[in-house]
C-alpha cells in the first residue's frame, strides 16, 4: 500500500516562535490505474492477494467492492492475479490534471445585485475562490442573510459559512444544517452544498415553492469544515482525507473529523486509534480545533432554534445514511419517518437523471462508524433527522473522488431537486 510520504522538506522557521514550515513535493498519480474488484463479502481474501502491491484504497466499505488506484510499476502484476475487476480509470493522474483546469471566477446580475454567475457550477475551484463565492452571494442578499464562521480550522483558516432566513425574521424557524467537505478529497461535496445554497437565495423571490422553504427555516449552510484538508488537496495531495493536525510521537498528520465528534466516541470497532490511519479518531473525543469550534456552533444553534434536519454531504457511493453509525441494532425512535423520508428522498432523486441512491440506516448499510457527525446531531443536537449523503459516483464506470467537471451540475441539480420534496415534506 502507498502510504502518502511525500519528500518533506524542513526549512527552519521564518522568526521566533513561528511554526516550522514544511515544502512538500507534490504528490503524483500519473499513470495510476483505477479499478473497481468485485469481493463477494470476501475482502480480507482480496487484500492478501494484492498485499504486496503499490496501490491507493478508495472506499472503506469492501462487502461488495474495493475501488484502488494501481501505481504504474505494478499495473502488469495486478491484472495477472486474475481477480474480477473493471477500469474505473486509465490514468488517474490524466484525470487530476482535467480537473484541474478551473474556468475563471465569473459574476453575472440578478436584479440589480451581482452574483457568481452559474458558470461557476462548470468546474471545480480554488479555495480563495470559494470564499469569494460564498462572499459575493450573501452580499447580494444582505435582507435575509448573512455570512457566519464557526471559528478557526487547526492551521488558523476561518470555518465560514452563511446563515439564511425568510420572512419570519433572523433566527425564528428550527434549523437545517448542512455540512460539506468534512473529507478533503470529496470535492463534489463543496459544489453541491454552494449550489444548494445558490438556489435558495437567487430562487428566493420568484420561486413561491423555494420561498415556502425558506419562510420555514432558518439555514445554517458550511460548505468547507476542512479548509486545512481541501487546501492540501490542491496544493500537494489530491487524494487526502483528514485534517492537517500534527500530534506529538507520531510523523503521520492528520485526524479523520467525521470520527471525532463527541458521542459514544470511546466504543471501539468504527474508528482507529492508529495515527497513520485514514480514519484515526484522535486522542479524546473532540480533540480537534475544527470539531470544537463546530461543537459549539451547533450547540448555539440548537438552543436558540432546535435542528429540525441535518446533513452531512460526503463522495462517494450514492448513500442516503441514517442514524446510527455506532451500532448496527440500535435505531431511533422515529426511525419509521426516517426511512418514509430517505426513500422519498432517494425516489426524487432518481427523477432527474435516474441516478440510484441505497438508503438505510448507516452502520447496516455501509460500515460501522464511532465519532460520526449524525450520530453526535440525532442523539445529543437532538435534530429530528441527521443523515449522511453520499454523493457521486457510483457505477463501475466512475471515478471515485475525482469526478469529472461535466457531472458537477447533473449531482447538484439531483439533489436540489430532492430537497424540494424532502424540505417541503419532513
Ligand atoms: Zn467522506
Amino acid at each position: 500500500m502507498k502510504l502518502f510520504t511525500a519528500v518533506q522538506i524542513l526549512l527552519a522557521p521564518l522568526a521566533l516562535g513561528a511554526a516550522v514550515t514544511k515544502v512538500e513535493k507534490k504528490v503524483s498519480y500519473d499513470g495510476y490505474r483505477a479499478f473497481r474488484i468485485s469481493t463477494h463479502n470476501d475482502a480480507a481474501a482480496v487484500s492478501k492477494k494484492i498485499a504486496g502491491l503499490d496501490f491507493v484504497p478508495f472506499n472503506l466499505d469492501t462487502k461488495d467492492h474495493m475501488d484502488l488506484a494501481v501505481a504504474p510499476k505494478d499495473v502488469a502484476t495486478f491484472e495477472a492475479l486474475g481477480l474480477e475487476t473493471s477500469i474505473l480509470n486509465k490514468d488517474l493522474g490524466a484525470d487530476i490534471a482535467e480537473e484541474a483546469k478551473f474556468a475563471p471566477y465569473e459574476t453575472t446580475t440578478i436584479g440589480t445585485a451581482a452574483v457568481p454567475a452559474i458558470s461557476w457550477f462548470n468546474s471545480y475551484h480554488a479555495y480563495a475562490d470559494h470564499q469569494t463565492f460564498l462572499n459575493d452571494l450573501q452580499g447580494a442578499f444582505p435582507a435575509n442573510s448573512e455570512l457566519i464562521s464557526a471559528g478557526t480550522s487547526g492551521g488558523g483558516r476561518p470555518l465560514y459559512g452563511i446563515h439564511i432566513w425568510g420572512s419570519g425574521g433572523k433566527g425564528s424557524k428550527p434549523a437545517v444544517y448542512f455540512h460539506g467537505t468534512v473529507h478533503a478529497r470529496e470535492w463534489i461535496s463543496t459544489m453541491v452544498v454552494e449550489y444548494l445554497t445558490y438556489q435558495l437565495l437567487t430562487q428566493y423571490s420568484t420561486n413561491t415553492t423555494v420561498k415556502a422553504i425558506v419562510d420555514s427555516y432558518d439555514f445554517y449552510i458550511l460548505p468547507i469544515i476542512n479548509p486545512d484538508g481541501f487546501v492540501y488537496t490542491q496544493t500537494t495531495n489530491r487524494l487526502w482525507r483528514k485534517n492537517r493536525l500534527t500530534r506529538s510521537g507520531t510523523s503521520c498528520v492528520g485526524t479523520d473529523m467525521n470520527r471525532n465528534w463527541p458521542y459514544n466516541w470511546a466504543l471501539t470497532g468504527g474508528a482507529s486509534t492508529d495515527p497513520c490511519s485514514e480514519t484515526y479518531k484522535g486522542v479524546a473525543a473532540g480533540d480537534t480545533a475544527e470539531i470544537r469550534a463546530l461543537v459549539a456552533l451547533t450547540t448555539t444553534i440548537r438552543a436558540a432554534q432546535g435542528i429540525k434536519l441535518f446533513i452531512d454531504w460526503h463522495s462517494y457511493g450514492q448513500y442516503i445514511l441514517t442514524p446510527f453509525g455506532y451500532s448496527c441494532t440500535a435505531r431511533p425512535t422515529n426511525q419509521a419517518r426516517q426511512t418514509t423520508l430517505s426513500s422519498g428522498l432517494a425516489a426524487r432523486i432518481a427523477l432527474s437523471y435516474g441516478t440510484r441512491f441505497t438508503y438505510g440506516p448507516s452502520c447496516s448499510t455501509l460500515y460501522a462508524t464511532t465519532g460520526s457527525s449524525p450520530d453526535y446531531m440525532h442523539a445529543v443536537a437532538t435534530a429530528e433527522f441527521a443523515w449522511t449523503i453520499e454523493l457521486r459516483p457510483s457505477s463501475g464506470t466512475s471515478n471515485g473522488f475525482v469526478l469529472a467537471a461535466s457531472s458537477i451540475l447533473p449531482a447538484a441539480i439531483e439533489q436540489w431537486q430532492g430537497m424540494l420534496y424532502l424540505l417541503p415534506t419532513m
